[in-house]
């Protein structure tokens, strides 16, 4: 009797649940372990921005285009760069003719998540641990005991994955660099000073080792990221006390001394959920020995630093590619590798490109940042 080869993702994030859907529109069956209980039990993140020929394709080859144009925002891909005085550097504002269209990361998920069948998605699943079976399979355990056995297992479990150590000793470094996330609500009503300064799309600050991107999602909602380059001691001490909004209020300002007040305004009608987001990465061009059976994709395999906006669009290519392969080749080992080599070749190249993004947040980098979004816009005349 002939059995079916099936799939295990850990992790319903961007990447897992495209290889899910990829999988299901071939035929193929898998089962997701996501540890939130449910698709809304935390925040997703705010808005993303899709490329072409990878988010985008992964889309349209999952069958997903038109549900992604149902509610993707052509007309918030505008860009403007101010310096710390408030001086506006660079604008482009016909956002609609871009070809990255952004959509809230909520709606992504729920798109893909729509897309499959119910009870591929185990919430509330925390994987612990995979052990492998006499048979060359894999057994998934949780805390409480066995989730399932799989032919594939793939760590889809982000930057701090569990599944990586199977194939890798790498672990994530931190950068130097820390992000504090502000969010605002109702923009346009409630903060017409802050929307003034984000019509559309983003607004990127630069200042000396200091930086702030913020960026619209839908529903008049922002989201704001202040950059500071930190020491190790700072990022354990902690920048800002994030369990007190209204002293971190305070402190973000002491930390901006010379910055315009109208950029600070961001500051003024942020929420109260402030949160502290070190920015991490695993070493460019990280690859490991192909192990049959275990494979990574996304963040888990190749975690780098969000300045260039490709860990989405990554994730999602990586999920396109290898539930591609498999529906391909009924040696799965051979189509595991031959996705791993070709995707160790992208991720390294964009990695490179997202680790110089780091320089967004150094000295004099308002030269090196105009010279970059130049280029950007030469290329797409
Ligand atoms: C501040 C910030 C801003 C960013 N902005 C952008 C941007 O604008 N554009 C862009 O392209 N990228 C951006 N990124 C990067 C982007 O978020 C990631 O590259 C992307 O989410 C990776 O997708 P993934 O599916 O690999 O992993 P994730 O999105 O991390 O998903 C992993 C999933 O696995 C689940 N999980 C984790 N551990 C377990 C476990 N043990 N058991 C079961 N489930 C588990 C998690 O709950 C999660 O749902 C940003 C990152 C940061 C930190």
């Amino acid at each position: 009797m002939h059995i079916a080869k099936t799939v295990g993702i850990i992790g319903g994030g961007p990447g897992g649940l495209t290889l899910a859907r990829i999988l299901e529109t071939r035929g193929i069956a898998a089962t997701v372990f996501e540890l939130d209980e449910h698709p809304f039990a935390r925040p997703q993140g705010g808005s993303l921005d899709l490329h072409g020929d990878s988010g985008l394709r992964a889309l349209r080859e999952a069958g997903l285009e038109a549900g992604f144009k149902a509610v993707a925002r052509y007309d918030d891909q505008g860009d403007a760069i101010y310096d710390a005085q408030g001086t506006l550097h660079f604008q482009h504002n016909e956002a609609s003719d871009g070809d990255r269209p952004e959509i809230d990361r909520t709606q992504l998920r729920s798109l893909l998540l729509d897309s499959l069948p119910a009870e591929w998605l185990r919430w509330g699943s925390k994987v612990s641990a995979v052990e492998s079976l006499s048979d060359g399979r894999y057994r998934v355990m949780g805390p409480a005991g066995t989730l399932g056995e799989f032919d594939l297992v793939v760590g889809a479990d982000g930057a701090w994955s569990r599944i990586r150590p199977l194939v890798s000793s790498a672990t994530p470094a931190f950068t130097g660099v820390l992000f504090i996330e502000l969010q605002i609500d109702d923009v346009d009503t409630r903060h017409p000073e802050v929307a003034k300064l984000l019509p559309r799309g983003k607004i990127s600050v630069v200042g000396n080792n200091q930086g702030l991107i913020a960026q619209r999602s839908s529903h008049g909602h922002v989201r704001a990221y202040f950059m500071f380059r930190v020491s190790e001691a700072q990022l354990q001490q902690g920048l800002v006390d994030t369990s007190s909004p209204t002293r971190a209020r305070e402190q973000l300002k002491a930390l901006l001394p010379g910055w315009a007040p109208s950029l600070l305004t961001f500051i003024d009608a942020c929420n109260d959920s402030i949160v502290a987001r070190p920015i991490v990465a695993l070493p460019v061009g990280h690859r490991w020995m192909h192990r049959p059976g275990v494979t990574l994709l996304g963040d888990a395999a190749h975690v780098m630093p969000p300045f260039s906006g490709e860990g989405v669009n990554m994730a999602m290519l990586d999920g396109l590619e290898l539930g591609l392969a498999l529906a391909a080749d009924a040696d799965w080992s051979r189509a595991v590798k031959g996705y791993e080599e070709a995707m160790f070749e992208r991720a390294a190249s964009a990695a490179a490109g997202a680790m110089q993004g780091l320089d967004f947040v150094s000295e004099h980098a308002l030269e090196h940042v105009l010279e970059h979004f130049r280029e950007l816009q030469q290329a797409g005349a």
